[in-house]
């Protein structure tokens, strides 16, 4: 690869973004890139291959300050998981041809440090999408592994409920729970999801929660005798119904709360008390606080995916320059499975 000035397509904030995102708070623009690894550094250059969509970046378009993400830079390109392919490295862990997945720019060509962007070398089987590093083999995987076996304790014949269900990350918690042979239930925003819910991931029962007046009764309908496990990918006040509805020594594990992140002021919660009455156990968990079990993680699931019991259900739009359009989508429910775009192929 020469060292001359290369185009690279990129993806820039405009500004710190209030309420829903739109596509024109993201630019899409030209700009110019040497693809060298000055003398003695380790940073490693690459050319993204997927870029992963995720609802946590909404939280990096905001001013933050003491948080667990940083913020985007206003005037700089987006960064998130993705997939790359290493064109030269300065670090003796990875070689040119590499496969990787960590954090990369929005853009068409990155120049990363491996520590900062905690780099995965991938060992790429090619009976396995590449894509999936974004999804269940990336990022959204390991959170829904830790989730629901490190943090819902959960055991066979528990009753678990899963919001946004037939996301990245929900319709694997859901897929989990049913392997171990528990009775689940998931919500989702649409017909289309509800119905894949059930003939795709083999949920027991599913419902449309844009549909159901009152949400208590709704769960109160699929949970006669209560809930032990939620797993809460949406918060507000979905979470608040399902306080009421859980069992004693219940187990609530706060993974995100997508329908809070475009709220000026997030909703209040009416229902805590149940949280004692009950004994619930709720814990919050960042996915990159459990990254060490990203091998063992790998071990358990890339047989389950060959052999056809688990199943993942992506949406990829192609072309970087559509990446603004199905990152806002996501705050829309737009995203049908997990988001992917793809930026160029290997
Ligand atoms: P996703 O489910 O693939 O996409 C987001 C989905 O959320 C949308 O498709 C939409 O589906 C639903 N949604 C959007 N706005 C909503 C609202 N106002 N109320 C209810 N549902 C809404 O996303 P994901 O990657 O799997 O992430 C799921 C959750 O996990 C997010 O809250 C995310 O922040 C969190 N997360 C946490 C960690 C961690 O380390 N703790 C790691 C990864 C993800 P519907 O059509 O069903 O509404």
């Amino acid at each position: 690869m020469a060292e001359e000035m290369m185009n690279n397509k990129q993806i820039i904030l405009k500004h710190y973004v209030e309420g829903y995102p739109k596509e024109s708070d993201m630019e899409f623009k030209n700009n110019n890139i040497k693809l060298n690894v000055p003398e003695g550094s380790n940073v490693v250059v690459l050319m993204n291959l997927y870029l992963s969509c995720d609802p946590y970046m909404r939280n990096r378009m905001k001013n933050l300050e003491d948080s667990y993400v940083e913020s985007f830079t206003p005037g700089y390109p987006i960064t998130g998981c993705g997939v790359a392919k290493v064109l030269k490295s300065g670090d003796s862990n990875f070689q040119e041809g590499d496969l990787v997945w960590g954090m990369i720019g929005w853009e068409e060509y990155s120049i990363v440090t491996p520590t900062q962007s905690f780099l995965f070398k991938i060992d790429h089987d090619k009976n396995v999408p590449l894509s999936y590093y974004t999804g269940i083999l990336g990022m959204p995987g390991i959170t829904a592994y830790v989730g629901f076996y490190e943090v819902c304790s959960p055991k066979k014949g528990e009753t678990v409920f899963v919001s946004a269900a037939s996301g990245a990350v929900g319709q694997l918690v859901g897929q989990f729970a049913k392997m171990l042979g528990c009775y689940v239930v998931g919500s989702a925003g649409t017909k289309q999801k509800v119905d894949m819910l059930k003939s795709k991931f083999g949920f027991d029962e599913a419902f449309n929660y844009k549909e159901e007046q009152d949400l208590d009764a709704a769960l109160k309908r699929y949970f006669s005798d209560g809930i032990d496990i939620y797993f809460d990918n949406v918060g507000g006040k979905m979470f608040d119904a399902v306080l009421l509805n859980m069992k004693l020594h219940g187990r609530i594990a706060m993974c995100g709360m997508i329908s809070q992140y475009n709220l000026k002021k997030t909703e209040g919660v009416h229902n805590l008390l149940c949280l004692i009455a009950k004994r619930i156990c709720m814990k919050g968990f960042i996915v990159s606080d459990h990254f060490h079990l990203y091998p063992k993680y790998l071990e358990m699931i890339i047989p389950q995916i060959k052999g056809g019991n688990i199943v993942y259900v992506e949406d990829i739009v192609e072309g970087l320059k559509n990446a603004p359009k199905a990152l806002v989508g996501l705050f829309y429910g737009l995203n049908v499975g997990k988001q992917v775009v793809l930026v160029s192929r290997e």
